[in-house]
């Protein structure tokens, strides 16, 4: 398994190349703006890139998806339902996030309307990428339709915004919910193993293992109800 990334946006997003080291399948995990870089790394590798898969909807990560997809046109594009508005209300997410739209230009927030998704993830599939085996897990919590894809005989987990290094998703933009996010941490992440590698949509890899143990939302340091750390 060949795991490579890119950190683009202006939000520091880790965009992933992901390949099966056997037959050079691969596929392009939140493309978070357009960059000559990711084309040309798996033209300089000779992948063959099978699809674009989308963790959620935020416009930090799925930013490039029209770019990649005019660059691989036979690449499917792949999202939870859930997400949908989010996907195709692209051109007006900087809005919610406070841009105002004199400014989305000059900040690269200019979007075009993304393009078609070729079908939606189903929670519980096992999805191939050559001899690798991903199994998604819906997430929700973060957003309505975030996913996570786990491959169980590598030990990595690709969770999006999901879970970081030392922190969690943030909840407080629409669809967020703390209580389900957590939920989704612990049923669908944290219970993996603590071997597993995690990749994360911004910032460094960790473990979960290391998660559990020193992730403050994680470890009974912080706890909403009581609104601080203690
Ligand atoms: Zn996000
Ligand atoms: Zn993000």
């Amino acid at each position: 398994m060949i795991v490579e990334r890119f950190v683009l946006t202006p939000f520091q997003q880790n965009t992933r190349i992901v390949a099966c080291s056997e037959t050079g399948k691969a596929i392009c995990i939140d493309p978070g703006e357009a960059s000559p870089e990711l084309g040309a790394f798996i033209a300089s590798r000779g992948y063959d890139l099978q699809a674009i898969t989308l963790t959620h909807g935020h416009l930090d990560h799925v930013g490039g998806t029209l770019a990649l997809s005019r660059e691989f046109p036979d690449a499917e594009i792949i999202l939870h339902t859930g997400d949908e508005d989010l996907y195709y209300g692209l051109p007006q997410q900087p809005l919610f996030m406070g841009i105002q739209p004199d400014q989305m230009a000059a900040l690269g927030f200019d979007y075009e309307d993304p393009p078609a998704l070729s079908r939606n993830w189903v929670d519980g599939e096992i999805y191939d990428v050559g001899r690798l085996k991903f199994s998604v897990r819906h997430c929700p919590g973060h957003t309505k339709g975030h996913v996570v894809l786990a491959e169980e005989t590598e030990k990595v987990v690709l969770v999006g915004d999901c879970l970081f290094a030392g922190s969690i998703g943030r909840t407080d933009l629409p669809g967020g919910n703390y209580e389900q996010l957590m939920e989704s941490i612990n049923e669908n992440i944290i219970a993996l193993g603590d071997d597993f590698t995690v990749y994360s949509g911004h910032g460094p890899e960790t473990t979960i293992r290391h998660e559990r143990i020193s992730n403050p939302f994680l470890n009974g340091t912080y706890q909403l109800s009581k609104g601080k750390y203690f």
